[in-house]
């Protein structure tokens, strides 16, 4: 099997919904009838970064094949696109053979979700700075079941309560006044220089960190898609705030 890494389509245009590419391979499913799609390059985002996975179909041709797409995972630079061949009397096999020419389409409302999610993430970790709150941000999780960030260091337990108000106030005025979301693949020492002289120690030194930005605030490595204007975040909800073992955990959803 091609062992090249699966470009990734949604680095850099996160707008796009639809997009063509090539079948690299395709993985016949089991009992269970799950099968896999490799192409040489998606818009799928695959789960990661705290992020959930892009469902919806890949077609052949004019539709005589259909690929409905459940889940998406990221193994070494190569993307699987897990789920069911649809409207076959075949198994796939010939219809999504090596070479074939695919069309990609993302399921709109999940993705929206998800990047409204993201994006409202980091701009907690933006209002948490604002709000006199400069800890060092931990895990994200993104995910519309309870969806948090975490920071290393605490809040002494009396301001919770306020903070947790200001938090949302911050983010709401943030969202109201609106602001570009912008995504960049950068060489490391401008990607350190957008980021306000910060990169995890994660990033290598020789590699080309993609940076998301909002606004003109310093920008933090990314792989996930965001909208393009805060605005579309549309409103944040600070639902609660817990401190355990020198953890903090911010707990949100959007309106
Ligand atoms: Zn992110």
């Amino acid at each position: 099997m091609d062992s090249r890494p699966t470009k990734l389509d949604y680095y850099a245009d996160m707008r796009s919904l639809v997009s063509e590419s090539t079948v690299v391979s395709f993985l016949k499913g089991g009992d269970d009838g799950r099968s896999a799609l490799i192409l040489e390059s998606t818009i799928f985002h695959p789960q990661g970064g705290g992020q959930p996975a892009d469902t919806g179909f890949i077609t052949v041709g004019d539709g005589e094949a259909k690929f409905a797409v459940e889940d998406v995972r990221s193994r070494d630079g190569i993307v699987y696109h897990y789920g069911h061949v649809e409207n076959l009397v075949g198994d796939g096999v010939v219809e999504f053979e090596t070479g074939k020419a695919v069309h990609l389409h993302v399921d709109e409302s999940r993705r929206k979700l998800n990047s409204r999610l993201h994006s409202a993430g980091h701009l907690l970790d933006m209002c948490m700075k604002n709000v006199g709150l400069g800890l060092e941000p931990g895990k994200g999780y993104h995910f519309p079941d309870g969806p948090f960030v975490e920071y290393k260091g605490v809040i002494p337990p009396s301001e919770i309560s306020n903070k947790q108000k200001e938090l949302e106030t911050e983010a709401n005025a943030l969202i109201s006044k609106g602001g570009k979301v912008s995504i960049a693949v950068l060489p490391y020492d401008e990607a350190l220089e957008q980021c306000g002289g910060f990169l995890p120690d994660y990033i290598p030194k020789e590699s080309t960190p993609r940076i998301v930005k909002l606004g003109s605030n310093p920008g933090c490595p990314c792989g996930g898609t965001h909208v393009h204007n805060l605005s579309e975040i549309i409103s944040v909800k600070v639902s609660q705030i817990r401190t355990k073992k020198g953890v903090t955990k911010v707990s949100y959803t959007v309106g």
